[in-house]
């Protein structure tokens, strides 16, 4: 081996050179990530919406010996509590040695991803072909989700007040459902149309079925034929779609991506791949010296707004209660409370490379990326991290071995977006926003790395320890 040049000893000390994972970790550790992965795959395909996220991040909590909060009792360091909001969020909570009075470690992801929404009168014939009506949900391209197999996932609460989980589409044998497109022989008009309308809102309409009731003809026989079936199947009506939450989602499962299976492609990454390693670090850490709170919000993709979003104050209660428990005051909490909003960012996509400024992206392999702000026009509407609190993440990364990157969302005004993390600043704590690089955000198929998947594990971990 050559001796290596002074340039180049002095590169490698000042120069800053973000890796990919393998050359920075062991085999072993390559392997953990892959076998840290397994269980995340499993955790996609079961939890396919925020609610059955919900519920299944709270059966893994009852599991784990966590208890449902009560604020009225008392707890001692290590207790663990969960707490579910209206069944679309969930709030793990370890207690810490610490007096509240010094603030809470909190991790905050979503479990909601984009996807069709049936409308509330969803239901209609036309031509003897029965469909849904749908009103996206969060920011999708409209033309990625026709010809896809669709799922239908959710509940309906029945006219006499019970409540049922609808769930198809998923299961071997499940039929599935399918938004058209137009054929490209007669697509003359369509190809004319901006991006963002080459699939329209109100075309994405799902087939559900071709086949009339009987043998008599009548009118809208196959939308009946569809209603019995349904009546029969789930004991609904079509009023009861009035009080239904139904959402139609990807149909396939997670998978391996490549010969070398160093990627999972699925539906729902973002932020789902930063809601399960939240979520298992929080298991690990059993003897917190804070007080640690991972809370699985609702919302995010539509603006964080409504009672399961983190514009509500369910959080902020929940933390008074912690206050209140450990007698010390909220605002004394909060202000001492710091806050890793983990969401996904824009992984470096070659193929769109001029999207991005090469030396402030995030690519998959190179671990968890800290994204410093996210916001557009100027770093509008962002939580911008002050310097000293991403001193002290980067330090308790760098402690733990952790590999990340930093990166920004695209060049400066190419577009933007934004997370929880202004809501969480807006309590007054420290905040800075953390997660997995995904490709393809957004689409009914996302593709992350196995590494940053088990670097965000690994990254949440060091968070809640330090
Ligand atoms: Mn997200
Ligand atoms: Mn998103």
């Amino acid at each position: 081996m050559s001796k290596k040049t002074e340039a180049e000893i002095l590169k490698e000390k000042l120069f800053y050179k973000p890796e990919h994972a393998n050359y920075v970790c062991d085999e072993k550790e390559i392997a953990g990530a892959d076998k840290f992965c397994v269980d995340y795959v499993k955790f996609l395909n079961a939890c396919r919406t925020e609610r059955e996220a919900a519920a299944y991040t709270e059966d893994l909590a009852k599991k784990q010996g966590y208890k449902e909060f009560d604020p009225h009792a008392k707890y001692k360091a290590g207790d663990r509590v969960y707490s579910v909001i209206h069944g679309k969020a969930v709030i793990l909570c370890t207690f810490g040695k610490k007096s509240a009075a010094n603030g809470v470690r909190i991790l905050a992801a979503h479990i909601d991803s984009p996807r069709l929404d049936l409308k509330p009168n969803p239901l209609y014939e036309e031509d003897e072909l029965a469909l849904f009506k749908t009103h996206y949900y969060g920011g999708i391209k409209k033309y990625q989700w026709p010809t896809i197999p669709l799922a239908l996932h959710g509940i309906v609460m029945k006219k006499n007040g019970e409540k049922v989980c609808v769930r198809i589409g998923d299961e071997p044998g499940d039929p599935v459902f399918v938004v058209t497109d137009l054929l490209p022989h007669l697509d003359k008009q369509q190809a004319d149309r901006p991006m963002t309308k080459v699939i329209k809102g109100e075309e994405l309409n799902i087939l559900i079925g071709s086949r009339p009731f009987g043998k008599e003809k009548s009118d809208c026989a196959v939308k009946l034929n569809v209603l019995k079936i349904l009546n029969e199947k789930y004991g609904i009506i079509e009023e009861d779609f009035l009080s239904a939450e139904l959402e139609a989602v990807p149909a396939y499962p997670a998978v391996d991506i490549g010969f070398d299976r160093s990627l999972i492609g699925s539906y729902g990454h973002d932020d789902r791949v930063c809601a399960y390693p939240s979520v298992m670090a929080a298991f690990a850490v059993k003897k917190p010296e804070y007080t640690t709170v991972t809370v699985l919000t609702d919302k995010e993709e539509i603006g964080s707004d409504g009672n399961t979003g983190l514009q509500s104050a369910y959080l902020e209660h929940f933390i008074a209660d912690i206050a209140a428990i450990g007698k010390a005051e909220y605002r004394d909490v909060i202000r001492n409370s710091t806050c890793l909003s983990a969401d996904v960012n824009a992984g470096y996509d070659p193929t769109f490379g001029s999207v991005h400024d090469k030396k402030n992206a995030a690519y998959l392999n190179k671990g968890i990326v800290l994204t410093k702000y996210t916001g557009s026009g100027g770093k509008g509407s962002t939580n911008d991290a002050n310097a000293e609190f991403v001193f002290s993440v980067r330090d308790a990364f760098d402690k733990a071995k952790v590999v990340w990157q930093t990166g920004e969302l695209g060049k400066v005004d190419e577009g933007g977006g934004g997370t929880v993390a202004k809501y969480i600043a807006k309590l007054g704590a420290q905040v800075v926003d953390v997660g997995v690089p995904v490709l393809s955000m957004h689409a009914p198929f996302e593709v992350v790395a196995k590494a940053d998947v088990y670097m965000a594990y690994k990254g949440f971990k060091a968070f809640l320890e330090a």
